[in-house]
């Protein structure tokens, strides 16, 4: 089937409704035209009217006869058949009213062509030009009339100047699309020995990661034209437009093959096709067209389609299927060394001096995206534009970190002096009880200036090497810390604020992964009580358990957090003086260094056991085995 010669339906609809108004106006309009002016007598009433000589004007046609009387209130036409009278003709003389063949009338045939088949004409086209002006706004391409349901614009750039150097870390993506460069340099090579290349490849991975870029690296690399499409493009368009739009999109693809075709966002379309609601008839046709168009073109001929989502489990299982997107390429978030490189990647054009420790940057943004870091990059040296510096420092990195963690110091911020005092208060408590902890991360930096993400200070503390696993003591430490901001309010003040809000959140947070998922509550066991939705995007999770067992859960929980609360206490209860004095120093400063906490702390601290953990606390400082960077912010 030539897919090209299908009837367009916009246009059935179209020339309908024009039919359908023409004929409304000859059926109405035109006759009311003429049945408000005229009126039907008959022969006999005319003569008498002549007689009584109350006719003005007489106008005989071919077969009947139209006359006005000379009444003034009476502008109404007449009419009346005509009967071969030869005495008519005496009659008009007789009563003296002006006649002739023809009176000419404003009510000519040419004016009842223009009334019932130009008009709406008109009226359709002013319309319809209306509809296309507004609709070609929104898809932001133009077109006139016929264009309807098609694009003209240029889906297509010839070459994208990217290559797999601009895209730093993703290593593991890169390899398995270095085959498909592989491939459409040379396809005979594959084609030769008979095997087929996948038609498509899907990208997944959280947003941000580099997987536009990556689909435009591989155009770059390979040196053919990159034609791209946004899965959002399709949402708001009339029906049909979708569909002929894959159309255009491959039939221009097929002209200049070898190439490649992108579709980002692919979930906007290829979302399971569902019959609970009645679907999107819109939506699945443009899916429908998309799968078609897959199956429709060759192996070998040279076109290879990339798709990027962040919700894979969202996607169609028909789109999923061999010869479609069969390979998946997972496009994680950056480990320690990918979010190093990235950072170098990005700074190649800006002038950095000599201080610069990438290695420090990336170690205090895990969990960091591509995007994210290109971003900090670019804050600081906005940063050192701004003071005036002709280079970009580590501070101007490390104050870019914050402000994307955090958002711009709020320096003209007004906090009273007990507000002040309570806020540092709260920070030092975390970062007593973190180097307490003895599987916390070291406290890398105290603050207590005001950030417009409404932090009022926190508490930054930076890993020394990337983690991947969490064990249940480190779990246990963490809470522990987040709790520390209150058992300091509760210890010295003997108070409650709201800024714990955020620390409550996150400790219940982990308590409750550890009951539900990762299996640390020795009551549960290895039962999974929650699955997560969407891990790309903030891994929301729903409850896979029985009303009976989720009140358990919750009892669970808050013993956890409850247990860690009352061992953040005691810490700070054993350590109060260094408390206060940590904080009096906080409170002249502001802002304090890991280096500084450390030396103030140096000298005798105790360390409570943690009575939910299995390794026993010794008296120490500052373990070293420690990973992510975790913000405990009030
Ligand atoms: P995604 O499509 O996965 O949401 P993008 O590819 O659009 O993310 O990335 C957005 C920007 O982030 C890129 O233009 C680039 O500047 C930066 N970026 C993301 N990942 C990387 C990476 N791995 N290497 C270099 N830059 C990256
Ligand atoms: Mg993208
Ligand atoms: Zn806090």
């Amino acid at each position: 089937m030539n897919n090209d010669k299908k009837p367009n339906y916009n246009f059935v609809w179209f020339y309908a409704a024009l039919l359908g108004i023409i004929l409304l106006f000859n059926a109405f309009l035109v006759p009311n035209f003429e049945k408000k002016k005229t009126t039907e007598v008959g022969y006999g009433t005319f003569v008498q009217m002549l007689k009584n000589k109350e006719v003005s004007s007489v106008d005989i046609k071919e077969n009947k006869i139209s006359f006005k009387t000379n009444k003034k209130d009476d502008k109404n036409m007449y009419i009346t058949g005509k009967m071969e009278d030869p005495n008519l003709v005496e009659e008009l003389e007789k009563s003296g009213a002006k006649y002739g063949k023809e009176i000419p009338s404003e009510n000519t045939p040419i004016f009842y062509f223009i009334m019932s088949w130009v008009l709406p004409f008109l009226i359709i086209w002013m319309i319809g030009r209306f509809l296309i002006k507004n609709m070609s706004k929104k898809m932001g391409s133009g077109g006139g009339m016929m264009s309807f349901g098609k694009s003209n614009a240029k889906l297509y750039v010839k070459s994208t100047g990217v290559s797999f150097s601009d895209v730093a870390g993703q290593d593991e993506a890169k390899e398995a699309l270095t085959e498909i460069v592989d491939f459409l340099h040379a396809p005979e090579k594959y084609t030769s020995i008979g095997a087929k290349m996948p038609k498509g490849a899907l990208l997944v991975g959280p947003p941000g990661t580099g997987k536009t870029l990556l689909a435009q690296a591989v155009a770059g690399e390979a040196k053919v034209p990159f034609f791209s499409i946004s899965g959002s493009e399709f949402v708001e368009m009339f029906v049909g437009m979708g569909a002929s739009r894959v159309r255009d999109l491959f039939k221009q693809a097929k002209e200049k093959a070898p190439c490649i075709v992108f579709i980002d966002e692919i979930d906007a379309i290829g979302k399971k096709r569902d019959t609970n609601f009645g679907g999107n008839d819109e939506r699945e046709q443009t899916l429908n067209q998309l799968l078609s168009e897959m199956d429709g073109f060759e192996d070998g001929i040279g076109i290879v389609i990339l798709a990027a989502t962040n919700r894979p489990d969202s996607l169609d299982n028909a789109l999923l299927r061999p010869g479609r997107f069969d390979r998946r390429i997972p496009v994680e978030l950056p480990d320690l060394k990918g979010r190093e490189s990235i950072l170098e990647v990005h700074s190649k054009n800006i002038k950095k001096s000599d201080d610069i420790d990438f290695n420090q940057v990336a170690r205090a943004t895990s969990g960091a995206s591509g995007a994210e870091l290109a971003n900090i990059v670019n804050e600081a040296a906005l940063r050192a534009v701004r003071l005036g510096r002709s280079t970009v420092m580590q501070e101007d990195l490390e104050e870019s970190v914050e402000t994307v963690i955090a958002g711009y110091q709020r320096k003209g911020a007004v906090i009273n002096e007990k507000e002040k005092r309570i806020v540092a208060y709260h920070e030092v408590g975390h970062a007593l009880v973190a180097a307490a902890g003895k599987h916390s991360a070291p406290v890398h930096k105290i603050t207590i200036i005001p950030r417009t993400s409404g932090a009022l200070g926190y508490t930054l503390q930076v890993e020394k090497d990337e983690k991947f696993l969490m064990t249940k003591d480190e779990a246990l430490d963490n809470i522990t810390t987040y709790t520390g901001g209150r058992a300091a309010e509760e210890l010295i003040f003997n108070t409650k604020t709201s800024g714990a809000s955020n620390d409550i959140e996150m400790a219940t947070k982990i308590a409750r992964s550890m009951v539900t998922r990762f299996g640390m509550d020795d009551n549960f066991g290895m039962v999974a009580l929650e699955t997560v939705n969407n891990r790309y995007l903030g891994g929301d999770t729903s409850l896979a358990c029985s009303p009976e067992t989720s009140s358990i859960i919750d009892k669970t929980v808050i013993e956890i957090v409850k247990n860690c609360h009352e061992r953040a206490i005691n810490i700070l209860r054993e350590n109060e003086e260094k408390l206060h004095e940590i904080s009096e120093y906080l409170l002249k400063n502001e802002t304090i260094t890991g280096e500084e906490f450390m030396d103030i702390l140096e000298s005798k601290y105790i360390i409570t056991s943690n009575p939910n953990s299995e390794t026993e606390a010794k008296e120490n400082t500052v373990e070293e085995e420690q990973n992510n960077e975790e913000e405990k912010s009030i």
